[in-house]
């Protein structure tokens, strides 16, 4: 070999030795916060720092929310791995509510693809209340979305299943293989609700209307009315989240829920509509993917990291728990966790 090409395979070779290296310190320069050590202490301090914060009220609209302790404030954060960190009170229960919209979301596109999807509820933020009946008159049906309530009952009724009994097994299924444990319904909730949900019946109606309902709609309002009832604990809900951040894949059983295609679909909605109408200043303040519901939980992702939930039901004017934003918020800033916060290229 003549010395000339030796000398700029070396030059090569050290170039890729450096690059390597920088690569992989810039890696452990962001990874390195993810430590048992760190987690735990953020974790705490999130609950310390908190957990006496009295902002907020119980959703009343649907008269058993409003019973709820207000105090139950739990934190889990799960990360990929299996590891399970939690704070405060991770074994009361509350309705899951509208975080349950994204988990029937991810069935559809699993089931129908991520095009049927698109095209039969659509993807897009409404601009409108969550339950808005202006937005579906104004759409005609269309360019609503899986996580506000028009998109979400078009869901349920999309769902696999040629009766309304079967289409509610798979959709309590799917919740339990999230979550890792066989959930159950809240009964007095969806009592409560189903004894008081002619808005919703009348999306659904609307919707069939339009030809956007793809199962009878008092049915399909009805399974989605006890989707929003099915109980979980911090836990649950952290298990459920991390279990998007881990590509479909339960990180605590194993098993696949759904595919990493699914979950990529799923990510962007819960993005653009997570937290009602304060989804936009959710994201720009956190960029992660989340979803909130009415009984006080709080689901985040950061993807191929950890999923977080909280639980802590006084909601703020939007409709999202006020300790859940906090909490989550001030956990992915101490652990760097915003994947828009880029390290420079040396
Ligand atoms: N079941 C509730 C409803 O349809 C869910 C609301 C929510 O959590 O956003 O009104």
């Amino acid at each position: 070999m003549n010395t000339f090409i030796f000398e700029k395979q070396m030059k090569i070779f050290l170039a890729t030795l450096i690059s390597v290296f920088f690569i992989s310190g810039n890696v452990f320069a962001q990874k390195n916060l993810l430590t048992k050590e760190n987690i735990t202490t953020v974790v705490k301090e999130a609950y310390e720092k908190y957990k006496n914060v009295t902002d907020g009220k119980n959703a009343d609209y649907i008269k058993e929310l409003a019973t709820v302790d207000p105090n139950i404030f739990g934190i889990a954060l799960v990360t990929t791995d299996g590891q399970v960190y939690t704070m405060g009170d991770v074994e009361s229960m509350v309705s899951i509510q509208s975080v349950s919209k994204v988990f029937t979301m991810a069935k559809v596109i699993e089931e129908q693809g991520y095009q049927a999807l698109q095209d039969k509820i659509g993807v897009d933020a409404t601009g409108e209340v969550f339950n808005s009946i202006t937005a579906i008159e104004r759409m005609k049906g269309k360019e609503i979305n899986p996580l506000v309530n028009p998109g979400a009952i078009a869901a349920t009724s999309l769902i696999n299943g040629s009766d309304s009994a079967s289409k509610w097994a798979s959709i309590l299924q799917v919740h339990s293989d999230f979550a890792g444990r066989e959930l159950s319904l809240n009964m007095p909730v969806y009592i409560s609700e189903a004894g008081d949900n002619l808005r919703n019946q009348a999306i659904a109606h609307l919707l069939l209307a339009y030809g956007r309902m793809y199962f009878d709609p008092v049915q399909a309002t009805d399974i989605y009315t006890k989707q929003c009832a099915i109980n979980v604990n911090a836990k649950d809900a952290g298990i459920m989240a991390a279990t998007l951040a881990n590509g479909g894949v339960n990180p605590v059983t194993k098993k696949v829920v759904v595919s990493p295609e699914t979950v990529m679909y799923t990510l962007p909605v819960m993005s653009t509509a997570g937290l009602y109408d304060d989804s936009g200043i959710w994201f720009y303040h956190t960029g992660v993917p989340a979803k909130s519901g009415v009984g006080g939980c709080l689901i985040a992702v950061v993807p191929g990291q950890f999923g977080i939930a909280v639980i802590s039901p006084p909601l703020d004017k939007a409709g999202n728990s006020v300790k859940g934003q906090l909490a989550i918020e001030y956990i992915v800033d101490q652990l760097n966790a915003d994947p828009y916060l880029i390290q420079p290229s040396k």
